[in-house]
């Protein structure tokens, strides 16, 4: 199917979207803000779908987003339903991919005092509920490497990026926390921006979706 037809010749905006980013996201949807994720990615005019079982991961994609949630949840359900092991190997092969908050627990190489199993695929340290019970969840707005001007940044029960090495590079810091980094096609935000409305970091990774 030919997504560019699917927008009506008077949305003009719409079809410049479609024209702009004419791709297939997949979102993992086992548990967490997965639908503020789509519903991002539809504003922008593009495509998304779930996965929840393993035979949803054998469709095209060219790219994946790995919500905010439970990442303890998270990677058991990846790990039960037989996900983790092509998840990782597809990030490893080039997927682009991007973890918001439970999605970055998840992707972190290591985590202090967090032994369980996880993608592990970014050279990064992230420490989990890191801003403790007072300040589980603020807003800030505060500038990205890469993007223009401030943006919006909400955090719930949030991690922070105690270190990078390797390949990872750091995008923003908050109090001298890291709150996003990337590395090659991966890329990890601690706060939330499918709950505000900028679409900023969307298109940052789309960008980095693009074949
Ligand atoms: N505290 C959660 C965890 O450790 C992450 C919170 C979130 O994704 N908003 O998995």
């Amino acid at each position: 199917m030919d997504r560019k037809i699917m927008q009506s010749p008077s949305c003009k905006e719409g079809a410049f979207i479609l024209d702009k980013y004419n791709m297939r996201i997949a979102v993992l949807a086992l548990q967490g803000a997965f639908a503020e994720h789509r519903q991002k990615l539809a504003q922008l005019g593009v495509d998304s779908f779930e996965i929840r079982q393993l035979k949803d991961w054998d469709q095209e994609k060219d790219g994946l987003i790995i919500p905010g949630g439970e990442s303890t949840t998270q990677a058991k359900l990846l790990n039960e339903l037989g996900l983790m092991e092509p998840v990782k190997k597809a990030i490893a092969e080039g997927l682009p991919v991007y973890g918001t908050c439970a999605g970055l627990i998840l992707l972190a190489k290591k985590i202090e005092g967090e032994p369980s199993k996880r993608i592990a695929s970014m050279d990064i340290t992230a420490l989990r509920n890191a801003y403790g019970r007072q300040l589980g969840s603020f807003y800030v707005e505060a500038p990205i490497k890469g993007i223009e001007g401030n943006i919006p940044m909400t955090f719930i029960r949030a991690p922070y990026i105690k270190e990078v090495w390797g390949d990872a590079e750091v995008l923003a810091e908050v109090d001298g926390k890291i709150v996003a980094a990337r590395q090659g096609n991966q890329l990890v935000t601690a706060f939330h921006p499918e709950l505000n409305d900028s679409l900023e970091i969307h298109k940052y990774f789309l960008g980095m979706c693009k074949k």
